[in-house]
């Protein structure tokens, strides 16, 4: 995250930076909008102090089901059971600027269930993290990067401003509910291979 600020790039939320592309048909020149999935406890264990530290903005997309809940079965070997970020986390997280977005109400993937469980696995997750968080929810990923057209049209309908997918790299043209990411993954720890990722941002955001 030093190594971001050093280099020039200025951290928005999710939100703030659509919100500039929507008002000014580009996006802020060095612009970046961290982004994690599933609200894990260790974005706030982990992630949180150093956002705090260092003054970064950040855009947690949750699943109102998960909060507060431990996941025992998925744990790779060697690792913890995984939890979950609790309210009282998501509430004081929120309080310093870490903006939270949907994640679906209950992780379906969106590809594989009916139009109206669609509609609900938004519509639901939108309104409980707004009355969790008391801030409107505006941005949205999808479970897994999977999307249909009636998720897409679900996500726009529900009043989200736009939805991020799995899909990672640069994209040749900005479509605002299938948004291309960076996935920075955990053997991406050498600065090196770090750096090399940020590369076609810069030349993006320069150009
Ligand atoms: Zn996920």
């Amino acid at each position: 995250m030093s190594w971001l600020k050093k280099q020039g790039f200025v951290f928005f939320t999710a939100s703030e930076l659509i919100r500039h592309f929507q008002q000014r048909g580009t996006f802020p020149s060095q612009g970046i909008a961290l982004t994690f999935d599933d609200g894990w406890k260790d974005n706030y264990t982990n992630a949180f102090p150093i956002l705090k530290q260092l003054g970064i903005k950040a855009t947690i997309f949750i699943i109102p089901s998960s909060i507060g809940r431990v996941f025992a079965g998925d744990a790779a070997e060697g690792e913890q059971p995984h939890e979950h970020l609790s309210r009282n986390e998501i509430l004081e997280m929120a309080a310093h600027g870490i903006e939270f977005g949907s994640h679906t109400m209950n992780h379906r993937l969106l590809n594989q269930i009916s139009e109206p469980e669609v509609k609900s696995e938004v519509e639901d997750a939108k309104l409980e993290i707004e009355n969790l968080v008391q801030k409107p929810c505006l941005t949205f990923a999808y479970p897994a990067g999977y999307f249909s057209e009636p998720a897409r049209r679900a996500v726009e309908q529900a009043g989200h401003i736009a939805a991020f997918s799995t899909t990672y790299g640069p994209a040749d043209r900005v479509d605002l509910f299938a948004l291309n990411r960076t996935e920075i993954l955990r053997r991406d720890r050498f600065l090196f291979q770090y750096a090399r990722k940020f590369a076609p941002l810069r030349s993006k955001a320069s150009g």
